[in-house]
């Protein structure tokens, strides 16, 4: 393949994430990647601080995952879900039920976390439907959250950074709460608490369900919040006779520091959404946990669960999930994430000397520099990847969330580089910072 070629096809006919046709961002073209490292076209190494979107914890061309997808290809690439069942999809369930909360023990398998979104609030709305409450169809969540890109989890996206406007009239109106204040590790206080315990009060007997991603709110921000809030939504949720969905798909398998986030606040939601860890990064595959309650209640009075993929369950998608969670409750992995946390702690505490930078967090494997401004992303790609690092900043923050392999060096030359870019883009801010503040 002639790399120039390719690139230039790429930019006039292929959509990436979130880009123009007509004026997209440059694209790196990938030759290889291997452990912490993506290897580029022109043989330049780049350490991997986004894990692909949360999703490579393992690293990439893991001996163990690339074995289980071989293993599992030399049997059978696929086989419909409807009729037929296989070792790969009950091994998985099995361990997914072990290893999330108590008392979630029914598992629907989705091609991708946004459809995982879209099941569960199909499952809640289904589960009012069968108990005689049709009219619980709305959904309650927090300003600031994501879910996804399909038209349901759109709805319960930010408003803003959501982009309800360019849907509106087509997406469901859910009802929203501003973003929890309280921020994780720092005192609780009751009244955070106030506007959403008024709001489901309000309106519970429209409401299916509460979405939320747990203690961690992901593309809507990076803000990590207290894990009291998560308590009392949970409290409130039971008070009132709503569902309870934790959306786990960033935060699930390890990142925040546990298991899985609702685990800081001691809760078990009455539905979770798990993907992008879920398979190690190989592949697409979500899963939604449900428990008895709703998984039996979705069917009372004879019902099913109207919702069936054509590529449900997988086989490859499943064996790797399985070999990755294995690999995963096999590892060391609290004492790798904590030291991850503690590196970025120390490496990127120099950011906050930075006059632009408004605030720097560490949560689990998660680094966070919130900027004051919106950062330029071809600035700031160009400026790491000329420093041997794959960062890519969106909005107001610089994030990593790093390999769980990442070695103390590789964690150190993540950091140094983020301080270095980021004193540059101080003494630059035309060149790396969307003109006009959004504030601190
Ligand atoms: C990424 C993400 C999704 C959407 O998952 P896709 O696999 O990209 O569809 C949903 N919720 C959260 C919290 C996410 O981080």
């Amino acid at each position: 393949m002639n790399v120039r070629d390719a690139l230039r096809f790429d930019r006039e006919h292929i959509w990436h994430p979130y880009t123009s046709m007509t004026d997209p961002l440059p694209v790196l073209p990938v030759e290889s990647a291997s452990g912490c490292r993506i290897r580029l076209a022109d043989g330049q190494d780049l350490i991997d601080g986004m894990a692909s979107w949360w999703s490579a914890i393992h690293g990439y061309n893991h001996p163990v995952l690339n074995a289980a997808v071989e293993r599992q290809l030399s049997k059978m690439a696929h086989v419909m879900f409807g009729g037929l069942t296989h070792e790969p999809a009950v091994e998985l369930a099995r361990a997914l039920i072990g290893a999330t909360p108590e008392p979630l023990r029914h598992v629907f398998f989705a091609d991708s976390g946004s459809v995982s979104v879209e099941v569960a609030i199909k499952m809640a709305v289904q589960y009012w439907h069968a108990r005689g409450r049709p009219q619980k169809t709305r959904l309650l969540t927090i300003r600031r959250g994501y879910h996804g890109d399909t038209l349901g989890a759109m709805s319960v996206c930010d408003p803003v950074t959501g982009m309800h406007s360019l849907f509106a009239g087509i997406l469901p109106q859910q009802v929203f709460v501003a973003e929890p204040r309280c921020a994780f590790g720092a005192e609780w206080d009751e009244s955070d608490i106030g506007e959403f315990r008024s709001a489901i009060g309000r309106h519970a007997g429209e409401l299916a369900a509460v979405i939320l991603e747990p203690v961690v709110q992901g593309a809507g921000g990076m803000r990590f919040y207290s894990p009291h809030y998560l308590k009392r939504v949970r409290e409130l949720c039971d008070e009132h006779d709503v569902l309870l969905v934790a959306d786990e798909i960033a935060t699930g398998f390890g990142r925040t520091g546990r298991l899985f986030a609702c685990e800081h606040a001691g809760i078990s939601p009455d539905i979770m959404c798990v993907g992008k860890a879920l398979t190690g990064g190989y592949m697409t595959l979500a899963a939604v946990l449900a428990t008895g309650r709703v998984a039996y209640g979705v069917s009372e009075g004879g019902g099913v669960f109207m919702h069936g993929p054509t590529f449900m369950a997988n086989p490859l998608a499943c064996a790797v999930s399985l070999a990755s969670v294995n690999l995963l409750l096999e590892s060391p992995w609290q004492a790798r994430v904590a030291a991850i946390g503690e590196s970025l702690r120390a490496g990127l505490a120099p950011c906050r000397e930075l006059g632009c930078v408004a605030d720097v967090r560490v949560l689990g494997a998660i680094g966070v520099v919130e900027t004051k401004r919106s950062c330029v992303v071809e600035a700031f790609q160009k400026a790491f990847v000329a420093r041997g690092v794959w960062v890519r900043p969106f909005g107001r923050v610089v994030y990593v969330m790093p390999p769980y392999v990442m070695g103390k060096d590789e964690l150190a030359a993540l950091a140094t580089a983020i301080v270095d870019v980021l004193s540059l883009a101080d003494g630059a801010e035309a060149e790396f910072f969307e003109p006009g503040s959004r504030g601190g």
